[in-house]
């Protein structure tokens, strides 16, 4: 199969000295030492695992013959959707917020696995069901656009509303930009149904220092004040850089159930 990126695994990341390596691994806490003074970064470190825990969550993302990483299917309606066998994760965002680029690089150790894109206007958007051994499910919601179309709303709320394996959404957000009044329309279903969730920064490898923390310190306030069902801590990624991809998949391996719980501090 292809060859995987650079820093696709950890034994890479693990090479790197010391600095850059926390950049790669924790890259919320590489932002920590240039806040002000007295910034509470409790929401920092809420998720905070350690290696082992790193480890196995990487092996769970990496496929071979015993354990198979496929696409599944697609649907545009749920009836069409699998059966809910496995614990059930799933990434939502704005189209073109770097959805398709951070599946692929949560699978860049499962090569073989084809994260398709429908991006031709018009074109009736799916979900597409990606089967993570005998261990979860990830679930590629349809983006969302300037004007919501009625279809996307309908489809994302009777999957939210119906899907009873679901045990995380991962709402991405583009961290250069920050939170989007469109945004909002995933955020107000998400609250509307109870659903838990987490909300994840993606591009940072473009975003300065000084506009990655601005969007960061503004999101965390918003989720403070104006959410009940948000994880406090952000996830911030490249999937250029592969920058918070690890923390990432363990984060999914942990919420899925399969990280033994003592490993994550
Ligand atoms: P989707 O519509 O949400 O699936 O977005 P894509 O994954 O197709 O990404 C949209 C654009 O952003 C593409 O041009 C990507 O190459 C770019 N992109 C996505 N993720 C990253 C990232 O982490 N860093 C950078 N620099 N560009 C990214």
């Amino acid at each position: 199969g292809r060859a995987s990126p650079p820093l696709a695994a950890l034994s890479q990341v693990l090479r790197l000295e010391r600095s850059r390596r926390t950049g790669i691994v924790f890259p919320l806490q590489k932002l920590e030492r240039y806040l002000a003074p007295g910034t509470d970064t409790a929401r920092f470190r809420l998720f905070q695992p350690g290696l082992a825990a790193l480890q196995r969550a990487e092996a769970l993302f990496r496929s071979d013959r015993g354990h198979p990483i496929d696409y599944v299917s697609s649907a545009v309606r749920m009836d069409h959707a699998p059966p809910p066998a496995l614990p059930e994760v799933c990434f939502i965002g704005r189209s073109n917020v770097g959805k398709s680029s951070l599946i692929r690089a949560l699978f860049s150790l499962a090569p073989e696995v084809e994260v398709r894109v429908s991006k031709t206007p018009g074109h009736t958007k799916k979900m597409n069901f990606f089967k993570v051994g005998k261990y979860f499910t990830l679930v590629d919601m349809p983006g969302y656009g300037y004007r919501a179309p009625q279809d996307f709303v309908e489809m994302v709320e009777a999957y939210l509303q119906e899907r009873r394996n679901l045990k995380r959404t991962f709402l991405l957000v583009d961290g250069v930009v920050g939170l989007q009044k469109t945004d909002n329309i995933a955020v107000e279903m998400l609250e509307e149904f109870g659903i838990p969730y987490v909300m994840v920064l993606t591009k940072i490898d473009r975003a300065s220092r000084g506009v990655l923390l601005k969007n960061v310190l503004e999101i965390q306030e918003f989720v403070k004040e104006n959410t009940q069902g948000c994880f406090p801590q952000l996830f911030l990624v490249s999937s250029v850089e592969f920058s918070g991809v690890h923390l990432l998949r363990c984060f999914v391996a942990h919420v899925t159930g399969n990280l033994p719980t003592v490993e994550v501090s």
